[in-house]
């Protein structure tokens, strides 16, 4: 039913778990429940995919249809009364990581997966983790090692002194620290498993000058602001630090350099577009880079700081990369 031939990890696109002869149940919401009944009883699906003129909108589960047939006068109406909605819809190319990610935050079980408005299939949320379990398991316990012997450090009943230690103090964000923690951690898992890491480090063009224009304080005020404003424009996952004075550091996780580049670039605009509380503009020059396997935090940075000069030098207020 499901494909098990190429090896899955979390940066695999979704559609590749699904192979040609993979058919999920899939009905119109007019169709009666006693019809879809019949389809339950002879292939026990976890669930089927409840479609309006072929596009998807919701599912039905089995607990939908327990709930529905708690009562037998049901089996003459049109399962669109009793299937869940809305209905998570990702395309075939989008990554499993990504997936996962995103309903880590809706709560959402169950996801249904097309190409060009064809349903290709619907996967459960624990499924999708177990198929990435043995790629994510070493990582997850590796981080959770590193969190421990941070600890360690701290003593047991402590924990606020671990947040202080890895904590910029003015805007309330990851410090140099915490980076230089989840970056090591990472990097000692060499290249066993598939985690394409990025470096975005970025500076705010003609800080000085806001210091010596407004003052010290308004200068601190666009540091908070800033971060704040970057931070919802990210994704949980990605680790978004104050590398020291107005520079920033995100690692970010992608498969593709140029999806990474697109997300830059957004954020750059974002600042750019913002209207701060006490200054009004702002704006960023950003620096990208690719991290290998091997790399040092030393060798990373000395990349991303290389493109960040270009960055500068090209004008500020753009996005430069440096690849491995
Ligand atoms: P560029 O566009 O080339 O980046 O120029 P710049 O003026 O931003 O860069 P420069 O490195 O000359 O100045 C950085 C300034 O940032 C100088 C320093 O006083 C200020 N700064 C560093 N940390 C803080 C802070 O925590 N709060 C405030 N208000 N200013 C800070
Ligand atoms: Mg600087
Ligand atoms: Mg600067």
């Amino acid at each position: 039913m499901i494909s098990e031939i190429a090896p899955i990890t979390h940066s695999t696109p979704i559609g590749a778990i699904f192979d040609k002869s993979y058919s999920c149940g899939i009905f119109d919401g007019d169709m009666i429940l006693q019809k879809v009944l019949e389809f339950f009883s002879t292939h026990t699906p976890d669930a089927v995919i409840v479609t309006q003129k072929s596009l998807a909108v919701g599912i039905l589960t089995q607990k939908d249809m327990l709930r529905a047939l708690y009562s037998l006068d049901n089996t003459g109406l049109p399962i669109r009364e009793f299937m869940s909605s809305p209905l998570q819809l990702f395309d075939t190319s989008t990554t499993i990581i990504d997936i996962l990610d995103e309903i880590e935050d809706n709560g959402f079980n169950k996801i249904v997966v097309h190409e060009d408005n064809k349903i290709i299939g619907i996967i459960d949320k624990r499924d999708l983790h177990s198929i990435c379990y043995a790629q994510l398991n070493p990582l997850v316990k590796h981080e959770y090692n590193m969190v421990h012997s941070l600890m360690g450090l701290v003593g047991e009943g402590e924990r606020g002194l671990l947040k202080m230690a890895t904590t910029d103090a003015l805007t309330g964000i990851g410090n140099r620290r915490l980076f230089e923690e989840i970056f090591q951690a990472h990097q000692s898992l060499g290249d066993r498993y598939d985690v394409t890491l990025f470096l975005l480090l970025f500076d705010i063009d003609n800080f000085k000058s806001i210091n010596d224009t407004f003052g010290h304080n308004v200068g601190d005020s666009v540091l908070k602001e800033l971060a704040s404003l970057v931070g919802k424009s990210i994704r949980k996952s990605d680790i978004f630090i104050r590398w020291g004075g107005e520079e920033f550091a995100i690692l970010l996780r992608y498969s593709e350099p140029m999806t990474v580049m697109k997300i830059a670039e957004q954020i750059r605009k974002k600042i750019d577009k913002n209207s701060f509380e006490t200054i009004v503009h702002v704006t960023c020059s950003f620096g990208l880079t690719s991290i290998a396997p091997h790399d040092t935090l030393e060798d990373v940075f000395i990349r991303a700081d290389k493109a960040l000069y270009r960055a500068k030098e090209d004008g500020k207020n753009v996005v430069r990369m440096e690849l491995t």
